[in-house]
């Protein structure tokens, strides 16, 4: 019978009967397969969303198939659509509202830079009101994309160290944005 890895372990020290690896990796990986995105989406882009969660592209394969409209329950933001300059203090308060840790992702051109709308009501990016750890290009970006981008972000949630959030840095970059 063929062997099924069903996720990769982390790195670690195996023998007979017993596994060690960090805290850190494990939580990591748990992390990473247990998202719940909460789906932020204006527009257009937000319907390629509905599609990568239908049953063609199936986002739960990656363990992120439970949406939370409530900021309080949910780790990854997912920005979908053309952002108003009105709506940005909203998207702002959503960001504030989730837990550490959180992801954000800027889900095609409009989240990303106001894509075709160089207008003064559009806010050119999202980046501009709230940190942004991955960038989905495209307009609409296709499901394969958003599940890319995905598979990004679980690779940073793996990788992330269990202090950063506690750090420096991070302080300065929340406060860079006024939060
Ligand atoms: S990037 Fe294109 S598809 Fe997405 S919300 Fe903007 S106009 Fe619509």
């Amino acid at each position: 019978m063929t062997k099924i890895n069903i996720v990769e372990a982390p790195e670690g020290y195996s023998g007979s009967g017993f596994f060690a690896t960090s805290f850190e990796k494990v939580i990591g990986l748990a992390r990473s397969y247990s998202l719940f995105p909460l789906p932020f989406a204006t527009s257009c882009c937000g319907i390629e969303f509905m599609a990568t969660i239908g049953t063609n592209y199936d986002i739960s394969r990656f363990g992120a198939e439970i949406p939370r409209f409530s900021p309080r329950q949910a780790d990854l933001l997912l920005v979908m659509g053309t952002i108003s300059k009105k709506m940005a203090p909203v998207l702002k308060q959503v960001y504030a509202q989730m837990a550490e840790p959180r992801w954000v992702v800027a889900v095609g051109a409009c989240a990303t830079s106001g894509g075709i709308f160089d207008t003064y009501s559009v806010l050119q990016g999202i980046d501009r009101i709230i940190p942004v750890d991955i960038y989905i290009p495209g307009c609409p970006p296709r499901p394969e994309q958003i599940i890319d981008g995905l598979m990004e972000i679980q690779k940073m949630v793996q990788n992330e160290g269990l202090r950063r959030r506690n750090s420096e840095e991070y302080d300065i970059l929340l406060q860079s944005y006024n939060i």
